[in-house]
């Protein structure tokens, strides 16, 4: 397998072995003398931290555990250590798991040392400490305390009543503490740690939501709030049991968060275009990584993306749903969430996606060279293609982690939509085959 994407390392248990684990937290030893250690709820994520700890110790490093903690606690850990890892699979099903590694900064691992570390795992000259210059593993136990400070310190008291639901992931442990010490009346649903994700599936999604959204109805609650498995990812529900994903979120923010410039990925909705009048949109590759990495570089205000990720600059550069859901509580302090949304314009969006049948690269060439021949169409090509129509767009772009082109097309109204879709669907067809 290619070892690293955008989000680290990640593979079922048959691909991320303890034999690799180790092999990883060795080439980490190589570079970094004192590396901070967090591990999601999976059944395998306390193996491979151990497999993980015991490469980096026999690198001669100093290896600090924090226990089971969100991956935004863990970043966050990271700003007093020279490198972060938490070993986790995000939102993916339970069988799988992998590593993903933190810079002090709080931004995860750019591309260039994703791939200096490619090539070092690789490697057999990896070092090996002597027996007089090993360390121990240490452990920490106030990595939630002090990330529960952090947030309470940037937001304000609320009385709503919220049922959090934490998908039996690692935010059991933070999340309803942190909105019950805003001074909110938090029901947990699903907050009971366990690797199998026994609830629900570990990505929030509309569906895996139901029993939530029947819980706000039927409690009253003013608001519902729910995470993936890690929680670097924050999804909600209105007073009325409805689902407010990351798309209907991300201008909710914006408008809150933005003063002068926004960083999104590309396949974002033009909604943010409409309602930011006269503020900087940069569009980054599709990612969180890429958000972060961009939030940085330009200093914006503010990063997200539809998947649910939210980067606040004065939080960390790193997407932390504990905190978004801290300050999404703040927000619908003020008005029920749905009227909030009210106000905030949505538009039709059509997604899909096309096998690709030849040579992925020729396939590739094909459709750029068709692309760049339509005419009265701005291309962007940060992450595949996008087209701008000025009264639509759309998104062309190969997966990357199957044979395939996604296609996505947004306009204002359901007909142009449906329209691009079409017109973006026929020419890759044709190209494809
Ligand atoms: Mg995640």
């Amino acid at each position: 397998m290619a070892l690293f994407g955008s989000s680290g390392i990640r593979g079922k248990l048959e691909e991320v072995t303890t034999e690799l684990m180790m092999k990883i937290g060795r080439a980490v030893g190589q570079r970094y003398g004192r590396v901070v250690i967090g591990h999601d709820t999976r059944t395998s994520s306390q193996m491979l931290t151990f497999a993980f700890a015991s490469g980096l110790l026999s690198a001669g490093s100093e290896a600090t555990s924090v226990g089971l903690v969100s991956t935004p606690t863990l970043a966050y850990a990271a700003r007093r250590f020279e490198c972060g890892a938490m070993i986790t699979a995000s939102h993916n099903p339970p069988e799988y798991n992998g590593i993903k590694l933190w810079n002090p900064d709080g931004l995860a691992f750019q591309s260039d040392q994703r791939d200096e570390f490619e090539q070092l795992i690789q490697s057999e000259n990896l070092k090996r400490a002597k027996w007089r210059e090993l360390s121990t593993l240490l452990y920490q136990e106030n990595a939630i305390r002090e990330h529960i400070e952090s947030i309470l310190s940037k937001v304000g008291k609320s009385r709503l009543k919220v049922i959090v639901d934490c998908g039996n992931g690692a935010t059991s442990s933070i999340t309803p503490m942190v909105l019950e010490k805003m001074g909110c009346k938090v029901v947990g649903l699903n907050c009971n740690p366990d690797g199998y994700f026994t609830a629900r599936g570990s990505e929030p999604t509309q569906n895996s939501l139901s029993l939530l959204r029947s819980a706000v109805r039927t409690l009253r609650a003013n608001l519902g709030i729910a995470h993936d498995g890690d929680g670097d990812r924050m999804v909600a529900v209105d007073e009325k049991g409805n689902y407010v994903g990351g798309d209907r979120l991300l201008p909710l923010f914006a408008t809150r968060e933005v003063k002068n410039s926004l960083v999104v990925p590309v396949n974002a909705s033009m909604v943010l275009d409409d309602i930011l009048e006269g503020r900087k949109i940069w569009r980054s590759r599709v990612g969180d990584v890429y958000v972060g990495e961009d939030v940085k570089k330009r200093e914006a205000d503010f990063g997200g993306e539809p998947s649910g990720t939210w980067i606040f600059p004065r939080n960390g550069l790193f997407p932390d749903g504990v905190y978004a859901a801290a300050r999404l509580v703040e927000i619908v302090s003020q008005k029920p969430l749905s009227l909030l949304l009210e106000t905030i314009p949505s538009y039709p969006i059509f997604r899909g996606s096309l096998p690709i049948k030849g040579e992925r690269g020729a396939v590739l060439e094909a459709l750029r060279e068709r692309i760049f021949e339509l005419e009265r169409v701005e291309v962007n090509t940060t992450d595949g293609w996008r087209l701008d129509f000025g009264d639509g767009w759309a998104l062309i772009r190969a997966s990357g982690t199957e044979p395939k082109l996604r296609i996505t097309a947004e306009a204002r109204k359901v007909s142009r939509a449906k329209e691009i879709y079409q017109s973006m669907n026929s020419i890759a067809r044709k190209v494809i085959e």
